[in-house]
């Protein structure tokens, strides 16, 4: 007996009704209907809800969650995130204004990444969020600002640490990075930090990303910690702020089963307490992108034309790679894979094996193949699961000078 190919897990998060996936309780061909034109990106509001109320019935009280909106900078997700975390983190000042104009409270807010312009510290520093530093040159850029503006320039050190996320997707820490301080230069920054007058908050450490080994996280948050720790001792101040990072997964490919967040919870659990004990002025932060958006969001894009190469069904979309990088492939993945993904709005349709590609001039542009799929004709909607995270925001929306992308929050 041959043994069956992995599969993808259920993509149960969505209800159906009849034919149509059901986003939010909308009819699939209904929203589209009133979307307006193809493609589109849809998030389901409650489904970003569920998924926080989920993660702190496991984790913690006291544990602040902060959302990394890179992930999704859609202004009506981080509006609607906001809400819900205790915190927003940013990767730019373009980010850091759809923040503040989602009304979160510049306090709770960290900006983090590697090249930070002198205008970006300056509008950190007016702001008032806490500046993650990457390096040492942005010190002097930030008491310049401190000085000009006459506000205190809030800094945490982001430390690049001696090891890694194991099993990450995107491995972020641990060796030569462009990220961070490495650990063996943070007394010489702190010291640095001290002597510019700057307002030192404390540390954020990021080893990694999408990872669906419980194991590994625990092991890079108890490390992290640890480090936490020891660099703590070099700190004139007491530490107030401690971000672990984050790094959860989600399943995209057949195969992968979903993060178990128990022992993560438990893990935090443990740590928490000894915060409490060896930091006890810190707040602890973690910090979750994809895992709180990912599996919220489905791309769809219309079928335009259906035809057959020597045997293989092809579904040609209107909309493919210039939107949806990542499904495709090309965003980081070593091998390609398919995405979740199913035919929206004919659920009950006999499955068959189909291709679906955009309409782009290149091979690449592939966002299922060879699936089983319901059988699709031109109008129906290939829906591609697994979507809220690095889409739009992650494409090459100009390649090829096809129209944009629509994004809903429904
Ligand atoms: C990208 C990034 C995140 C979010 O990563 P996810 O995999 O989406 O959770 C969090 N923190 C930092 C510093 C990042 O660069």
């Amino acid at each position: 007996m041959t043994p069956t190919p992995p599969q993808h897990v259920p993509m149960a998060q969505f209800a159906s009704a009849g034919d149509d996936l059901l986003i939010n309780g909308q009819p699939l061909t209904r929203l589209a209907a009133r979307v307006g034109s193809t493609p589109f990106y849809a998030m389901d509001r409650s489904l970003l809800t569920q998924r926080v109320q989920m993660l702190r019935s496991v984790l913690p009280q006291g544990l602040k969650l902060h959302y990394a909106m890179k992930a999704n900078p859609m202004p009506a997700v981080v509006q609607h995130m906001a809400g819900l975390v205790d915190g927003i983190d940013v990767a730019s000042a373009g980010e850091l204004l759809v923040a503040l104009d989602a009304g979160a409270d510049p306090h709770e807010i960290s900006f983090a990444g590697p090249g930070k312009r002198d205008p970006e510290l300056r509008q950190a520093v007016a702001s008032g969020v806490l500046v993650n530093v990457e390096s040492a040159r942005e010190l002097a850029v930030l008491e310049a600002a401190s000085q000009a503006l006459g506000l205190p320039a809030r800094v945490a050190l982001r430390v690049n640490p001696d090891f890694e996320l194991k099993g990450s997707g995107m491995k972020m820490g641990g060796g030569p990075k462009q990220f961070g301080v490495d650990v063996e230069q943070v007394p010489a920054v702190l010291d640095e930090m001290r002597a510019r007058g700057l307002q030192f908050e404390g540390f954020h450490l990021f080893a990694g990303s999408q990872n669906l080994k419980a194991e590994s996280i625990c092991e890079a948050q108890c490390k992290s910690f640890e480090l936490a720790l020891r660099l703590a001792a070099l700190s004139p101040q007491a530490i107030r702020f401690l971000n672990l990072g984050g790094g959860f997964g989600i399943p995209y490919f057949p195969g992968e089963q979903p993060l178990d967040l128990a022992p993560i919870g438990a893990n935090l659990h443990e740590l928490m307490l000894r915060a409490r004990r060896e930091l006890p002025e810190a707040e602890l932060v973690i910090e979750l992108g994809r895992y709180l958006v990912g599996e919220a969001g489905v791309y769809v894009t219309r079928v335009v034309d259906r035809k057959v190469s020597r045997g293989q069904v092809y579904l040609v979309c209107d909309g493919g790679l210039n939107h949806h990088l990542s499904a495709s492939g090309n965003f980081g993945q070593v091998i390609r894979k398919n995405y979740p993904a199913t035919v929206g709005n004919r659920l009950r349709a006999e499955p068959e094996v189909q291709t679906a590609v955009g309409p782009l001039c290149t091979p690449l542009d592939l966002l299922a193949d060879r699936m089983s799929l319901p059988r699709a004709d031109i109008g129906d909607l290939v829906v591609i699961f697994q979507s809220g995270a690095y889409g739009a925001s992650a494409s090459p929306a100009r390649f090829l000078g096809h129209p944009a992308v629509t994004e809903v929050l429904v």
